[in-house]
């Protein structure tokens, strides 16, 4: 599996990816995702990576969305499983890292 083809036009890609990881449980943690959360909502391909992040991630902040958040709208919206699930290593790889052209 892929990530999304997003044109290197996300606003993460030059962001701390460890914001997006963040645990949520503590206060940093809280001010990191809602700093994500920030970052997504002004990415000019928020649509695109949350309508894949929906159904293909279960670790992080895709398209505004916490892990949490994407599991509650499986649950409203009938989806039962990921087929198969990009962890948080690729997404960090695949997208948060392409700032660093890391391989
Ligand atoms: S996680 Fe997705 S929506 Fe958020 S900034 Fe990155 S590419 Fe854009």
């Amino acid at each position: 599996m892929t990530t999304p083809n997003l044109h290197g036009r996300e606003a993460c890609k030059t962001a701390d990816p460890e914001l997006f990881f963040a645990e949520d449980i503590t206060k940093e943690g809280k001010r990191d995702v809602a700093v994500a959360k920030g970052i997504c909502a002004r990415c000019p391909v928020l649509a695109r990576c949350r309508e894949f992040a929906l159904v293909n991630t279960d670790h992080g902040v895709w398209g505004g969305m916490t892990a949490e958040e994407r599991l509650k709208w499986r649950r409203e919206n009938g989806v039962k499983a990921i087929p198969r699930v990009i962890h948080g290593a690729d997404h960090r790889h695949d997208i948060h890292t392409r700032k660093t052209g890391a391989a």
